[in-house]
């Protein structure tokens, strides 16, 4: 199973970069986990996007969802395989099959963000959607995928991939410090976390993420193989996220940058 890191960055994209976004392959198998806002342009710099699979939506925040906007325009108008003249035909002659697995209620939510320009049903019509069940497991080719809610600002859900080898991969999605996703990510290979921030919040009753010492303390408390540090701007200086992280956590840390490949 191969990780390709297509966005790390927070809520505010780096420079020329992209927010949530992580295409997890197995053989012909291929899944995108979040889609937040430039990850379209970024995943075609690594793969078909008639090709994907499914697209696993962590929470409802922009930057983890907003490409699904440009995806749904690019399965609904389908140019390349409309045979008409002027198009360039790349890849498959069928519109997309991508299935879209979203979290519970994002249907309501979906609406209202295209519903503005009239258009409600853009994201749902545009894949084989539907909203996961968080106690369900997803079996996507080899690729089995389960979910684990996370305190945030809304409901979040960690997700864990594991592969046909037995490899586990858990993305943190965004979460305030919590025991839920110690326990989820428990003896995992590796462990996508965030470190969006550089103190915490002042409000301990009104949290929503993490330091990089923090994401420190929880791979070290699931005893995790490896640490890779996401959600994080360009703004913050990697090496004293690493140390940061490295005074809670003694295995291997990196901090995620775009086109990052991890096998696991
Ligand atoms: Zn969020
Ligand atoms: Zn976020």
């Amino acid at each position: 199973m191969e990780i390709t890191v297509l966005g790390k960055s927070p809520a505010w994209q780096d420079v020329g970069g992209a927010c949530s976004g992580y295409l997890v392959s197995e053989g012909d198998t291929k899944i995108l986990i979040d889609c937040g806002n430039g990850v379209f342009g970024k995943l075609r710099e690594h793969a078909d996007y008639a090709e994907i699979d499914a697209v696993v939506v962590s929470h409802m925040h922009a930057d983890h969802f907003f490409d699904l906007i440009p995806f749904a325009f690019a399965n609904s108008f389908a140019l390349r395989s409309s045979g008409l003249p002027g198009a360039v035909p790349s890849g498959p002659a069928e519109p997309s099959e991508t299935s879209l697995f979203s979290p519970p209620g994002s249907t309501e939510a979906f609406g209202m963000v295209t519903g503005v320009w009239g258009m409600p049903d853009l994201i749902p019509q545009s894949f084989d959607y539907r909203e996961y069940d968080p106690s369900e497991v997803l079996e996507l080719g080899p690729l089995k995928v389960s979910f684990q809610f996370v305190p945030h600002y809304i409901d979040a859900w960690a997700i864990a991939v594991t592969g046909s080898s037995g490899g586990r991969f858990v993305f943190g999605a965004d979460c305030r410090p919590n025991e839920e996703l110690v326990g989820f990510a428990e003896g995992a290979d590796v462990l996508l976390a965030e470190a969006t921030l550089l103190v915490p919040e002042p409000d301990p009753d009104d949290r929503g993420h993490l330091t990089p010492f923090e994401a420190g303390e929880h791979a070290r408390d699931a005893g995790v193989d490896r640490l890779v540090l996401t959600h994080i701007s360009d703004e913050v200086d990697p090496d004293w996220a690493t140390a940061s992280a490295a005074e809670a956590f003694a295995g291997r840390i990196d901090v995620a940058f775009e086109g990052m490949s991890l096998d696991v």
